[in-house]
């Protein structure tokens, strides 16, 4: 490959070589929020590569399936001004509200674009994009219908969000760098970020992505897990950079229970299926959401479904032999509307249940699905850096955008739709603010060698580690840990047991042991470097939900089952990692960007 702006550098201290990209932005991570980024940064003229692990195509956007949430009312009354409504009360208002307001006054326009981008939506009769209700998405402030608010492409929404982006992306000249594996940030002799070090899988060549802007869209981390619906790739290498780079990581403690993963085996049924008209049962044939939630049924929040699904088999009333499962009912809706609209859950259903989706009952249990915590930023997706809780100072060269970012329009709990329309929101969004704050004329931060060297050292030090615990092995502990101290309800014993776990099993990493040595595809040195991010985020979840002592949103406490407004109407920020750590708080932004609506104050929440 010929790098226009590359050079050739040799690092004498570790005898290891390293070539030199020089660039207006380089963004990390090639799912829907890269590469909504990237586009919009090469459509200005700005010189951007995208960096990724996997193929474009392959990021985990890819599989989602039900929607892409905004108000275009193409199927029944909507404004953005109850789009957003909904969303700071589906975030049991932690959510920040001036970047929910970006959010859902600008994911209309957003759409639109897509469509013109050439995204094959689904289509009403009279050719519109077809939309469906969703979960939490209501009318009239919550006081009305269910909203048909969920963009769709049938249930393969996300394929043909991600390939849209990709095949622009490529027509725009993006530069790909498709399987390189990013380490860490790069920092100038005066600790200011200026780009990115990784590694070729192809051949182990190490590479400094030198740019004036850097923007982090490396996606959740749901595999701290044992049994999420997230890619094996989502490990929250953007969140371990992050700390290690002296940055926070904001509302950790907050991980979305998906209600309805089936059961055994953790695949998505999408809340699309509800949507459509599907129902839940328990061993009783009672469909027990209509007692909980009145009003929005099957189609409340999902932190509040996944709770009442708990809280049924607790109480003995699962399905199954070992009542351990709910039963998710598709089969009393029109087979060819099932075709039609829900084709690749009939297709998950047949093959991982040998069930026919218009026959019989779907086997489902809460499954991990979403990370709202993430890196900080404002509404403009620059990472936050408060040295105290009263400021908003920004970290100067650096974004974070979509599931690796935290804006915070998800607060406590996320609605679903909300995710995609944020990966294409605030991607575009930040391609608008790296326009307008870099000075294409202006010369590049220069790489501390040093800086360099030490990152170097650490991959070196990981890579020829003589030690007898292997990769697979430690995070497969850490997962059962994180699975079983910090499910849907938590109290302060467990949180505390899982920590102490956790802060020993961090020494363990000390102890891994790299069996392959070679360069070419060295899949087991990109795992450990994995597993150290995995074990950094997961330390940073436990500490932080130990440390919250309420309930809201997804973090359930027994111990504490009140929200307490009065005390934690505020954002954590973790720092460090499991075994040296501090945790502050910034206030959640109760302001608004226009006049076109006032600041939603909080209530109780109820469905
Ligand atoms: C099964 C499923 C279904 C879903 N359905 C929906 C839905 O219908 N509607 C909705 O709104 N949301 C949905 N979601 C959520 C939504 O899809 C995700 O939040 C979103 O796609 C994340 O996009 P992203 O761009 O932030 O990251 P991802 O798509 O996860 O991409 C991350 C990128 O970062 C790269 N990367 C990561 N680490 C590194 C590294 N160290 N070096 C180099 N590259 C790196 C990866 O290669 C990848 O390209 C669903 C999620 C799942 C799991």
């Amino acid at each position: 490959m010929v790098f226009p702006f590359s050079s050739f550098y040799r690092c004498y201290f570790f005898n290891m070589n390293y070539t030199d990209h020089k660039l207006d932005v380089v963004v990390l991570g090639a799912g829907g929020a890269g590469l909504r980024a990237a586009l919009g940064c090469s459509e200005q003229g700005l010189k951007t590569a995208c960096v990724s692990k996997v193929y474009p195509t392959r990021s985990h956007t890819v599989a989602a399936q039900g929607g892409i949430g905004a108000a275009l009312a193409n199927m029944g009354e909507d404004s953005w001004q109850w789009h957003m409504f909904d969303t700071v009360k589906g975030s049991d208002w932690l959510g920040d509200q001036d970047s929910i307001e970006y959010l859902c006054s600008n994911a209309v326009d957003s759409i639109v674009e897509l469509e013109h981008y050439g995204m094959p939506f689904s289509r009403t009769d009279d050719g519109k994009i077809y939309q469906r209700p969703f979960g939490g998405h209501m009318t009239k402030n919550g006081k009305g219908e269910p909203a048909s608010r969920a963009c769709a492409a049938a249930d393969r929404t996300g394929h043909a969000l991600l390939h849209t982006l990709y095949q622009q992306s490529l027509k725009n000249d993006v530069d790909f760098y498709n399987e390189y594996f990013a380490i860490d940030l790069l920092k100038d002799d005066n600790d200011a970020i200026c780009g990115l070090l990784a590694i070729s899988i192809e051949d182990g060549s190490l590479h400094r992505f030198i740019a004036k802007m850097t923007i982090l869209a490396t996606g959740g981390y749901g595999r701290i897990f044992q049994s999420s619906t997230s890619a094996h790739i989502c490990t929250g290498d953007g969140a371990g950079i992050a700390l290690r780079a002296g940055l926070p990581l904001s509302d950790m403690e907050f991980i979305q229970f998906h209600p309805t993963g089936i059961y055994g085996v953790g695949v998505l049924i999408s809340e699309a299926a509800r949507g459509e008209g599907g129902i839940l049962k328990n061993n009783e044939g009672t469909r027990f959401m209509l007692e909980y939630a009145p009003n929005a049924k099957d189609l409340a929040a999902r932190d509040v479904i996944s709770r009442f699904i708990s809280k049924e088999i607790s109480a003995g009333r699962g399905c199954g032999p070992n009542k351990d499962y709910i039963n998710l009912h598709l089969e009393h809706l029109d087979a060819d509307m099932l075709a039609k609209r829900l084709p690749g859950i009939s297709e998950s259903v047949k093959a991982f249940c040998g069930r026919d989706i218009s026959k019989e009952p779907i086997p489902v249990i809460p499954t991990v699905h979403y990370c709202m915590g993430g890196i900080p930023t404002n509404f403009k997706a620059e990472v936050l850096k408060p040295s105290d809780s009263n400021t908003e100072e920004v970290c100067e060269g650096l974004m974070a955008i979509g599931e690796a970012a935290c804006a915070s329009v998800h607060g406590a709990n996320r609605l679903g739709t909300n995710a995609l329309a944020e990966l294409v929101v605030f991607g575009r969004g930040a391609a608008i603010q790296a326009g307008q704050v870099i000075d294409t004329k202006e010369s590049l931060r220069t790489p501390s060698v040093s800086q360099t060297n030490s990152i170097i050292e650490r991959l070196e030090s990981i890579k020829s580690n003589k030690g007898d615990v292997s990769v697979g092995e430690l995070r497969e502990r850490m997962q059962k840990t994180v699975q079983k101290r910090f499910g849907v309800y938590r109290e302060s014993e467990t949180l505390k047991l899982g920590n102490d776990e956790l802060a020993s099993m961090s020494q363990d990493l000390k102890h891994i042991k790299v069996k392959d040595q070679s360069d070419v595809f060295n899949t087991d040195l990109v795992e450990a470097l994995e597993l150290h991010n995995l074990m950094q985020v997961a330390g940073s979840v436990g500490v932080s939900a130990e440390q919250r002592t309420e309930s809201r949103g997804a973090h359930a406490r027994e111990d504490f089952p009140d929200r307490d407004d009065e005390n934690w109407l505020k954002h954590t920020l973790f720092w460090g990692d499991v075994t040296d750590y501090k945790v502050t708080h910034r206030p959640v932004r109760m302001t608004t960007l226009s006049n076109q609506i006032s600041v939603i104050q909080p209530q109780v929440r109820v469905y």
